[in-house]
């Protein structure tokens, strides 16, 4: 990177005179140089991160008029009262305020005496204003919440995709493009529909060191739940469950066991619903268990840790909910269950909802990828940051470094799977052919006369448990599929022809005893 130095020493003055800052937080600086540089810019930060820094700074460096655009209103007006109050010459323009305001704040601008301009996207987007701010030769362009573009995303607005044709409104004007929910595809989908696929894109921030990442195998969910939970009297804690019924359920039987456990769900009554949120808030040693309609703009310092009964849709969704942990910095817990038949349910939901084939394409690679996390064999945090685009050192707190799988060579054991599988024409759940594979001599296995099959009891030197394990991790790896079918039948994909040509090799983690309780009450 080029650093002039009389830029330089601009960017730090403005830093501490403008911003009262002492330094740049992590992250912020290569953005901030890479906007002084002239380049386009993808900036991923969660929130609270310092994103608006990164073009506030650049804008004041650079002087003239630089552009906002942004979603709302609301966000608009607080960005602007925020520079105010810090002495900086900002303003917005949209619907909320009367015409002659807007004409007002024009001639301002026209004049030279704005640095930051707020806008929405469909007030920019229209040939008198960029004709208008053409003549101005706007510093810069920033995108806020730039994953409304994203069609993927949640929060897409139709207007942004006007945004497309900023590149050729402002040729030579760099463009800044700020957002914190950025999985692959949504990064992707920004960077081609804004910079038409030319862009530096920064990741930074997403680490939470302090919250410490386990995944288990779910058994009987109830009990594994109601043992963690027990484990730890007196905290703050969030249990996710898929369902409004399990969340009932939980609820219930934590209160049963002498735990003040509330629930939270759209089903319930509004009154119902803020009463448990108000105490939560108010009080600590209370459980929320909640579905994912829980959360948005929570903010509790001391929440102890996050449990997921069951695995969210995506890791975007994982991450954003075991956010909620920790936020004081002092250790934190994030604790996920995680079976096939959650692999199966996720498969389901994507199947029916009613929508384009490529969003569901989109959303069936986010669970792979959260199926990829549940089973990975090295640092989860690591995995969790790769997502992201963030890359990181193994962290020592998570249970994949504390407590390192046994990796031994399951070629074989992975041909008897997909073996099984392809001899009973891939028409059964995993429950059947594992037990299949240890012998099970079942009424369903004698009256299809699978017990004659060559395979039968072949695997009977592993336990079933261990077995599921294998099938999941064949599953993550990419040798299997779940259909969402009722069954929740289990097939082949093509990867599978090449492990038993013997062309592939495939790794699996040994499925460790139950821990004793002494050490599941240090570990769990
Ligand atoms: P985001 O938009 O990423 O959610 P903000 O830009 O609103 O985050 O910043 C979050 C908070 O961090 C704000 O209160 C802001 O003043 C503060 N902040 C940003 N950058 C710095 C910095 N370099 N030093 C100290 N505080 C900062
Ligand atoms: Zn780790």
């Amino acid at each position: 990177m080029v650093r002039n130095p009389d830029i330089e020493a601009a960017k730090h003055a403005v830093l501490k005179d403008a911003f009262g800052f002492a330094g740049f937080r992590d992250g912020q600086e290569p953005v901030v140089d890479a906007v002084l540089n002239g380049h386009n810019v993808l900036a991923v930060m969660p929130t609270g991160a310092g994103k608006s820094l990164c073009y506030q700074l650049p804008a004041l460096v650079k002087g003239g008029v630089a552009i906002v655009v942004s979603p709302l209103i609301a966000l608009m007006d607080d960005q602007v009262a925020a520079l105010r109050l810090a002495g900086q010459a900002a303003e917005a323009i949209h619907s909320g305020k009367s015409r002659e305001d807007n004409v007002e704040i024009w001639r301002r601008v026209a004049r030279g005496d704005v640095r930051l301009l707020y806008m929405s996207p469909e007030r920019l987007m229209t040939p008198r204003m960029l004709a208008a701010l053409e003549k101005l030769s706007p510093s810069l362009v920033a995108v806020d919440e730039a994953h409304c573009i994203s069609q993927w995303g949640h929060s897409f607005r139709a207007e942004y995709l006007s945004l497309g044709a900023l590149r050729e409104s402002f040729p030579g004007t760099p463009i800044i493009a700020l957002t914190a929910t950025a999985d692959r595809s949504t990064r992707d989908d920004i960077v081609g529909k804004l910079f038409g696929g030319q862009a530096e894109v920064f990741v930074s921030g997403f680490d939470r060191p302090n919250i410490q990442l386990t995944v288990a195998e779910k058994r009987r969910a109830g009990a594994d739940i109601e043992a963690f939970v027990k484990a730890r009297p007196g905290q703050s804690g969030i249990v996710y469950r898929i369902s409004r019924k399990k969340v009932e359920d939980t609820a219930a039987a934590l209160s049963a066991v002498g735990v003040r456990a509330l629930a939270y769900h759209a089903g319930m009554s509004a009154e119902d619903r803020s009463a448990n949120q108000e105490a939560f808030l108010a009080e600590t040693g209370i459980v929320i268990v909640a579905t994912v309609a829980f959360g948005m703009g929570i903010d509790k310092s001391d929440v102890r840790y996050v449990v997921h009964g069951d695995i969210p849709g995506s890791l975007e969704a994982y991450y954003q909910e075991i956010g909620r942990a920790g936020r004081d910095g002092a250790p934190a817990e994030a604790f996920m269950l995680y079976g096939l038949e959650d692999v199966r349910t996720r498969r389901r939901f994507i199947d029916e909802q009613d929508c384009e084939p490529d969003r569901r394409r989109v959303d069936a690679n986010r669970l792979d990828s959260m199926i990829g996390y549940c089973e990975a064999t090295s640092c989860r945090r690591v995995a969790l940051l790769a997502y992201f685009g963030e890359s990181g050192k193994p962290c020592g707190n998570c249970d994949v470094c504390l407590d390192p799988p046994d990796l031994v060579d399951g070629a074989d054991a992975a041909r008897l799977v997909v073996d099984a599988i392809r001899l009973t024409g891939e028409r059964y759940g995993a429950a059947y052919i594992v037990s299949l594979l240890v012998g099970d001599a079942s009424e369903a296995v004698l009256s299809r006369g699978h017990d004659s099959l060559p395979l039968f009891a072949a695997g009977a030197t592993r336990k079933k448990q261990e077995w599921r394990s294998i099938v999941r991790q064949l599953v993550a790896a990419g040798f299997l599929r779940t259909e969402p079918g009722a069954f929740g039948t289990v097939g082949l994909t093509e990867r599978a022809e090449s492990l038993l040509d013997g062309g592939e090799t495939f790794m699996i983690r040994l499925e460790k005893p139950r821990k004793s309780s002494r050490e599941r009450r240090n570990a769990v």
